[in-house]
């Protein structure tokens, strides 16, 4: 969490820092409202969300009368994080159950990050004295099998892998098999993400669910998005959510952008919460997104 501030606050022009500049002038004018709504667009909050937080904003200027900046900042700290949601559940769901392990399916497009977070995920379980297995079933990339498997070796899950541009289904069926018979606690399924076609990509992943649907339910669908790519991210997070019932978000890459913001706008589009952020390449760089101390971070 240190960490997620120290990174967030770097950026100069922090979404929170900005408003709560705006929101300090003396006089609150049409122009400054503004002003404080080209802010959130910028930091990709979304226009419906946008238009919320302004309107509650002006209506507790104008009873709050005087204003103190304390009283800014309590002000500005309580309506963003109303619109992300604290009480949203957050957790990963990996319990494993008495006949089967906690299984969790990663999909995204590719390059938002996938393999990377399901390596640090893993790392994440074991730390926690959990036994993972992951499956790769990205058998499009050429090295993303390989890739999986060196994040394997490093935090110590066993990889099951496929031939190259196999059947990424029989990966995935495979994977939750071996999981099951080694009596893992979580199996990991890493899923290709090609958007050019969307029959092929629904056919693929739709596939991936309902093979390993054959042994047992998934207890997660993680979508990983990547912050830096702003509302093109909305339109993959749509996609996506039209292929496959998405149970949780994982936003990579939050170490390179000051658009905190699409935190707020891809959980409204969704109707889910991000549950992870990705802070950088490294194994400890995977953290459960906590509102609190991301919009302390924000408004720094
Ligand atoms: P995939 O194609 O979706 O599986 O993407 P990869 O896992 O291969 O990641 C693509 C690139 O993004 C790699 O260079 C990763 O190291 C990098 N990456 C992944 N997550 C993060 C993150 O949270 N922060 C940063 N800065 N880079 C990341």
């Amino acid at each position: 969490l240190v960490r997620l501030r120290a990174r967030l606050s770097r950026s100069q022009n922090a979404l929170g820092k900005g408003l709560l500049t705006l929101l300090s002038r003396e006089h609150l004018d049409e122009d400054t409202w503004e002003e404080i709504e080209e802010t959130l667009l910028t930091a990709d909050v979304g226009v419906q969300p946008t238009q919320e937080l302004v309107e509650r904003l002006r209506e507790h200027v104008k009873v709050l009368g005087t204003r103190t900046p304390e009283e800014l900042r309590g002000l500005l700290r309580a309506e963003l994080l109303t619109l992300i949601g604290p009480d949203m559940d957050r957790t990963v769901k990996t319990e494993p159950e008495a006949s089967k392990p906690g299984i969790v399916m990663v999909v995204g497009v590719n390059g938002t990050g996938k393999t990377t977070t399901t390596g640090k995920l893993a790392r994440v379980l074991v730390a926690d004295g959990r036994t993972v297995v992951l499956g790769a079933a990205d058998t499009f990339r050429a090295a993303a099998a390989d890739q999986l498997q060196t994040w394997g070796e490093r935090v110590g899950a066993y990889t099951v892998r496929g031939p190259e541009a196999g059947d990424p289904a029989s990966v995935a069926f495979d994977a939750v098999k071996e999981g099951k018979e080694m009596g893992s606690d979580v199996v990991l399924i890493d899923t290709a993400g090609r958007l050019h076609t969307k029959t092929g990509l629904m056919d693929e992943l739709g596939k991936v669910k309902r093979v390993v649907e054959k042994h047992a339910p998934l207890d997660e669908i993680l979508l990983v998005l990547d912050a830096t790519t702003g509302q093109n991210g909305l339109v993959q997070a749509r996609v996506f959510a039209e292929v496959v019932d998405i149970t949780g978000i994982v936003l990579t890459k939050l170490d390179g952008t000051a658009k905190g913001g699409i935190v707020i706008a891809v959980q409204r589009e969704l109707g889910v919460p991000v549950k992870l952020v990705g802070l950088g390449e490294g194994p400890d760089d995977l953290a459960p997104f906590e509102p609190e101390a991301f919009v302390d971070a924000l408004i720094g």
